[in-house]
């Protein structure tokens, strides 16, 4: 590695020692950068690389809440504002019991190229708590939500951060945020949350554009190859919005997907989930709340446990892990590879373990990572606040156009940039140099001090 970027990283592991996966987002990023740190002198000139890898402000708070038995809990709540320099920061909350600034720092670093990337007007940010919301009622839930805006409020609006949802956090939370807010501001604020249902300011397509940008962001690789989607085999880690509507898109392309998963395991499905056994599970998971093992005992389909191996080991021509940081091992990559994958598409957040992305790229998969292959959902996020913006909604069909355009523009810039710096197709290097260079340019433009 390049000394001066070596010296940058190591500054990061000595300030934060701990923050385990921040490190690991940091370093992705900033081997990807070499090349453009070497082509333009103007990023070490101004101390981008040190300056990029800071967040602008953490606000770490105190959430009291009462549960069922009237016994006051305590959680901790963050928001990572990690740098506005092309617009408010912008990035979900996450409420999962393994959050901590760590977690939130390699998201909100994450969230800040994906969002140069989508070409909308965004800075990155990320939040969250490690409240479980697993097992607790919707009364907890809701005093909990309500809790957290306490604090939160005086940190959000629409010029200075917009939050939206991530896991643990979806309809029904932003629900609960957004009322508690209204409640404590009484202002509808445009837009200081997305992800709201339709009826009272969301985007249509909103829920679904994670998933479906995923799928079309593999769509485009797959051109590059002559390829489409129709007649291939695909397997979907998580059960959750990311996973549900990238097995939609894939089935509505012509794709069959085989295998779900959830935290305790994974159902394998080979005759495929089709629509009616998909729109069981979305009752599972998003009403009834329950887990991906119930699909097997209603299906008559196979069910692992999560200790006893992956549903990376089935055989398949694409993998869209949609669940969570990490969750495919060099081992796993190794058998996907040895397994025939076409192409990777990372609907999760880093999903894949940096020597398993070395795994892919040297076998000459079709490798997207989640900041271009996952940027759908705060794409139409963008699109959510400038609907609210001009107190008007564009349909479904109009939006999903947008999306599947900004999909098509992401592939582009990333594939482009690859090419450019002699990596064609190496969309790892294009989306983090693509990413960088317009953040890195409007830091340089607006002075020392950003
Ligand atoms: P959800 O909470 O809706 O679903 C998460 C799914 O992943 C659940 O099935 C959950 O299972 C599973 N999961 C969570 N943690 C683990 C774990 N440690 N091991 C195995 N499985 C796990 O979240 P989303 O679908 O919204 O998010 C999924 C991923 O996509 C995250 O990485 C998120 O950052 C990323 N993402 C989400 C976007 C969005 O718009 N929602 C946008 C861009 C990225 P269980 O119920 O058992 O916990």
């Amino acid at each position: 590695m390049d000394k001066y970027i070596e010296s940058v990283y190591n500054q990061v592991v000595e300030k934060d020692p701990g923050q385990d996966v921040f490190h690991q987002a940091v370093l992705e990023v900033l081997e990807s950068l070499e090349p453009a740190i070497k082509k333009y002198p103007k990023y070490k000139e101004n101390s981008i690389l040190e300056r990029i890898v800071e967040p602008e402000r953490i606000i770490q708070f105190r959430i009291p809440w009462k549960d069922r038995d009237g016994k006051i809990q305590v959680n901790r709540g963050y928001r990572v504002q990690f740098n506005s320099a092309i617009g408010p920061y912008k990035g979900g909350l996450r409420f999962h019991p393994t959050v901590t600034q760590g977690v939130l720092k390699f998201l909100g670093f994450e969230q800040v190229f994906k969002n140069s990337l989508t070409t909308l007007p965004m800075g990155g940010g990320k939040g969250g708590s490690d409240f479980d919301p697993k097992g607790k009622t919707d009364a907890e839930v809701e005093n909990f939500c309500e809790s957290l805006m306490f604090e939160l409020y005086r940190h959000i609006g629409q010029f200075i951060d917009v939050p939206a949802g991530d896991i643990g956090v979806g309809a029904r939370e932003i629900g609960y945020l957004y009322g508690a807010y209204r409640k404590i501001t009484n202002n509808h604020g445009t837009c200081v949350l997305t992800g709201k249902s339709a009826g009272w300011g969301g985007s249509l397509i909103r829920p679904e554009a994670t998933g479906y940008g995923c799928v079309y962001f593999v769509q485009e690789m797959l051109k590059t190859r002559g390829e489409d989607l129709k007649g291939k085999k695909a397997v979907v880690s998580g059960s959750g919005n990311v996973a549900q509507y990238a097995t939609e898109k894939c089935i509505q392309l012509g794709a069959k997907v085989i295998a779900l998963s959830d935290s305790s395991g994974w159902i394998h499905d080979s005759d495929g989930i089709d629509e009616e056994k998909l729109a069981w599970v979305m009752d599972l998971k998003n009403v009834r709340r329950g887990r991906i093992k119930e699909y097997a005992e209603h299906f008559k389909v196979d069910y692992t446990e999560t200790k006893d191996g992956s549903p990376w080991s089935l055989k398949c021509d694409i993998a869209l892990p949609s669940a969570t940081q990490n969750e495919v091992d060099a081992k796993e990559a190794k058998m996907l590879v040895d397994n025939g994958v076409l192409a990777v598409g990372e609907g999760a957040n880093m999903p894949t373990v940096p020597e398993g992305v070395e795994i892919f790229l040297e076998s000459g998969v079709l490798f997207g990572p989640g900041k271009a292959a996952n940027a759908g959902g705060v794409s139409v996020s963008g699109l959510e606040m400038a609907q609210n913006s001009q107190r008007f909604f564009w349909t479904r069909e109009e939006v999903d156009a947008k999306l599947h355009q900004i999909m098509q523009n992401i592939h582009a810039n990333a594939y482009k940039t690859s090419e450019l710096f002699g990596m064609k197709g190496n969309y790892v290097v294009g989306a983090n140099i693509a990413g960088f260079v317009k953040v890195a340019d409007a830091m340089i433009d607006q002075g020392h001090r950003i």
